[in-house]
């Protein structure tokens, strides 16, 4: 029986994975959905678990075949999807799925799914906040960080098409304020 859906989007750099996180450990019946991915893995991250890394001739034979509910081409040459199987696999077990995806990958989600989404934009509390986070991170070049900031001056434009704006200005704060809906959205009908 299909369960919900629930999408956490947002320009990259704005604390969405550690709100992911969060929800993951908060005893939920919800399960993450592992996107398929062109860009290499950053230290830490597990083919399988963070993303399936696959070589670009591989994602477009996926694409081909119809196997994603949804890819981007989330910067320029590096394609992410949401694998139909990965919402088919956690909705057999009885469990709800939880998004990571851009902004338009979010949007597309969400009018695919209607109420059985619940779309959450995770927003920064300024730019230079975001470039700033951005650097700290340190996986990313200049070059990148430089993209990753203009791509989300975009994004915030479309976050009127999202159920819930969360300003992410202290983490914690944020984190809580998600579990919060999250919860009361799974528990109703
Ligand atoms: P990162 O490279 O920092 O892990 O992710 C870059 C961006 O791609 C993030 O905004 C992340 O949410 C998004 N992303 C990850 N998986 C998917 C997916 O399956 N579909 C879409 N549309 N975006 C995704």
């Amino acid at each position: 029986m299909p369960g919900k859906l629930v999408i956490i989007s947002g320009p990259s750099g704005t604390g969405k994975t550690s709100i992911v996180k969060h929800l993951l450990n908060s005893g939920l019946n919800l399960y993450f959905s592992v996107s398929a991915t062109t860009r290499a893995p950053r230290a830490n991250e597990k083919h399988g678990t963070d993303y399936y890394f696959l070589e670009p001739e591989e994602f477009k034979m996926k694409v081909e075949s119809g196997e994603f509910a949804e890819w981007e081409e989330v910067y320029e040459s590096i394609r992410y999807g949401t694998l139909k199987s990965e919402i088919e696999r956690i909705w057999a077990s009885g469990g709800s799925v939880l998004f990571d995806v851009d902004v338009r990958g979010g949007i597309n989600l969400k009018k695919m799914y209607g109420n059985k989404a619940m779309a959450l934009f995770i927003m920064p509390p300024s730019i230079e906040d975001l470039e700033k986070r951005l650097v700290l991170r340190a996986s990313e070049t200049p070059e990148k960080i430089r993209m990753r900031v203009m791509k989300a001056e975009a994004e915030i434009k479309l976050s009127n098409q999202f159920d819930t704006i969360i300003v992410n200005k202290v983490l914690d704060t944020a984190k809580e304020e998600v579990l919060t809906m999250v919860s009361s959205f799974l528990s109703s009908k």
